[in-house]
């Protein structure tokens, strides 16, 4: 199934922003740190300079304020730029306005380095839950085009156990027209759970062969997966932070290993930028993401050569997320 795109995401932050670190390493300290998002996040791009893959960055506006050099290196390689807030501050630690304020400063501070509209947002630690639905609401307000934040299982600190599982449109609003296209993280169902395996300590914990043999499961049935990883899981060197046991077992789990499992996934399926998998989604249903400026993200050219799956769309658009959208009008 090696035609089917998925989707291949990066989360541009600082070994030290990880959210489980918060007591370890506060914001207002963020700068007496040693920086080490740079050589980190440049060994992930020659990665996938060698396998010719594209994909999608999801930065802190933090981090791209400083290193406004590496955003534009990323974007001149052809790989999509998004927005992963400006502090990395979970959403249920924020209020409605706080985090309207916190991704419009990402946003604005993306667009200006890259003079190109940011479309898409990915939360702090999957902090899209039931309790913050309303974020979708002010993204769509503030413009952004798609959301890859829901983690459709059961977890201690995210996570909608019944949240649809493939991509597809929420709608909000009272039945408006207003809607955001949302990518979940990946997982498969199995004795009626949903089981994570697509990115960070989850790639790290499995063997490559469990993660590709999931991948392809869900490209027989027609569906895209979505993979994320960090690039201070490419840095087995980082420094320590002190914290608990199950945050740096979460953290620190098989560092060395991560770029040997990233390989391993690149030489054996296809992967493309979000942008450009949900464009072959909303092909199939109405045309919901801008072609503005989206030479780099959609390229009908070299889409053409792969089947680009069809999630239960234009069905689903209605039908998939009823429930979603049945607990957010609660
Ligand atoms: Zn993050």
């Amino acid at each position: 199934m090696r035609n089917v795109a998925n989707a291949l995401t990066v989360d541009i932050e600082e070994y030290f922003q990880v959210t489980a670190f918060n007591g370890g390493a506060p914001v207002v300290r963020w700068d007496d740190y040693e920086s080490r998002v740079v050589p980190a996040t440049e060994e992930v791009l020659s990665l996938l300079s060698w396998y010719e893959t594209k994909a999608t960055f999801f930065v802190v506006g933090w981090v791209a304020e400083r290193h406004p050099a590496l955003v534009k290196a990323i974007r001149n390689e052809g790989h999509e730029i998004a927005c992963h807030g400006y502090a990395h501050r979970e959403i249920c630690e924020q209020t409605p306005e706080s985090f309207r304020e916190d991704v419009r400063r990402a946003k604005n501070i993306l667009e200006d380095i890259t003079g190109k509209c940011i479309r898409g947002y990915r939360a702090p630690t999957f902090s899209v839950t039931d309790g913050t639905l309303w974020s979708l609401d002010i993204l769509i307000e503030e413009g952004f085009q798609y959301d890859s934040s829901i983690f459709p299982i059961r977890h201690d600190r995210y996570g909608i156990p019944d949240a649809e599982r493939f991509p597809s449109v929420v709608s909000r609003g009272n039945g408006n027209g207003n809607g955001i296209w949302e990518f979940p993280m990946s997982t498969l169902r199995t004795m009626g759970m949903n089981l994570p395996f697509s990115g960070g300590g989850y790639l790290r914990l499995l063997p490559p062969s469990i993660v590709s043999w999931a991948i392809e499961k869900l490209n027989r049935q027609g569906q895209p997966a979505i993979i994320y990883v960090h690039p201070w899981e490419f840095d087995p060197g980082q420094p320590r932070v002190r914290s608990s046991f199950v945050t740096r077992f979460r953290h620190y789990h098989n560092l060395s290993q991560m770029k040997r499992k990233f390989e391993y996934l690149l030489a054996r399926h296809k992967f493309t930028t979000v942008s450009q998998v949900l464009n072959g989604c909303a092909a199939l249903a109405e045309p919901v993401l801008s072609t503005e400026d989206a030479e780099s993200e959609f390229d009908p050219s070299g889409s053409s050569a792969w089947h680009v799956a069809a999630p239960r769309v234009p069905a689903g658009v209605v039908e998939a997320n009823r429930s979603l959208n049945a607990s957010m009008r609660r």
